[in-house]
């Protein structure tokens, strides 16, 4: 089922514009939000899962319309929130049989098999009879996505799942996103490139609560294929060359050199080595370019 986003604006009462007149079609598979602290990934998914008001604007998912229609896309909504409260010091199992009471699902039976699935599919199984209290931060993020499973959701919003994750730990999320995410719509939001490079088939890049590219990773490193060069330069020079050049970024050698990644059509100077793009790279460019249209 596809999402239709159109127009939709939200100004807080502070002033802050955290959407501005955006509009959006995701399609089934995994989408990724791409975007800084403060970009508006949070509003918007808040709005798309009915949490929240706009100012203006409609979302459409499937014949849902969302905004005006918020108990339908509820029913088929699993939304994991950035910052998820304390748990209960009861086991996963336990937790997870008394969500599924509250939803409504009588037979006792019946929600142990569905306990027992969703807990497989989040490799929780082994770990059923621990607290979820004493988990781990990623073993709490896989709790979540085994908690909203049990909705059996069309649509899956995830708000920046991985931070705070150890690789082994992010790793073991986005496997289970993986899985979760072939027969439905997820959308996910992170603010890490290679969050989106392993997983999303699409991606946008937000920023102002503007939606700056939408596109696929394969595509958004095609386009800048060519464009991307580097050299190695003394950490003293990094100045001189960002007022020269237009520098993506810059990484620390072991010897205390800096290796720069620019962004230029053509060779910027006989001393740049072409490079292979990377999806960084046009994060990098694509945030630069929004930064000057705003000065
Ligand atoms: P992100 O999730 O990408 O970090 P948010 O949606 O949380 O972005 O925030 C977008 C902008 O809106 C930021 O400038 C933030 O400070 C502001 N903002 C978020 N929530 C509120 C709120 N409840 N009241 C006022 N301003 C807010
Ligand atoms: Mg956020």
């Amino acid at each position: 089922m596809k999402l239709t986003i159109t127009n939709l604006t939200k100004t807080y009462d502070n002033g802050v514009k955290a959407i501005d007149n955006l509009s959006l079609e995701i399609g089934t598979g995994m989408f990724g939000l791409l975007g800084p602290n403060g970009a508006g990934k949070s509003t918007l998914m808040r709005t798309i899962a009915t949490l929240q008001s706009a100012d203006s604007g409609t979302i459409q998912f499937g014949d849902i319309n969302v905004l005006e229609d918020k108990m339908a896309l509820r029913k088929i909504l699993g939304y994991l929130p950035q910052s998820f409260g304390v748990y209960p010091k009861m086991s996963a199992e336990a937790l997870l049989d008394y969500f599924a009471t509250l939803k409504g699902v009588r037979s006792k039976s019946e929600r142990a098999t569905l306990v027992r699935e969703v807990l497989e599919i989040t490799n929780l199984y082994d770990v059923r009879k621990k607290a979820v209290a004493g988990y781990s931060g990623g073993m709490k993020q896989r709790f979540g996505i085994a908690q909203l499973l049990l909705n059996n959701p069309k649509l899956i919003i995830v708000d920046e799942p991985t931070a705070g994750l150890d690789p082994a730990e992010r790793n073991r999320f986005l496997n289970v996103l993986r899985e979760v995410g072939t027969n439905c719509t997820v959308i996910f939001s992170t603010h890490i490139v290679d969050d989106v490079k392993e997983l999303c088939n699409e991606m946008a890049i937000l920023n102002g609560g503007r939606i700056l590219q939408h596109t696929t990773p394969s595509e958004a490193t095609e386009s800048v294929k060519g464009k991307i060069w580097t050299k190695i330069i003394e950490r003293d020079d990094l100045e001189a060359m960002e007022a020269t050049y237009n520098v993506l970024s810059s990484n620390y050698n072991q010897d205390n050199t800096l290796n720069i990644r620019v962004y230029s059509e053509a060779q910027p100077a006989s001393d740049f080595r072409a490079v292979a793009p990377q999806l960084d790279d046009v994060y990098f460019i694509a945030l630069k370019a929004d930064l000057e249209v705003l000065a």
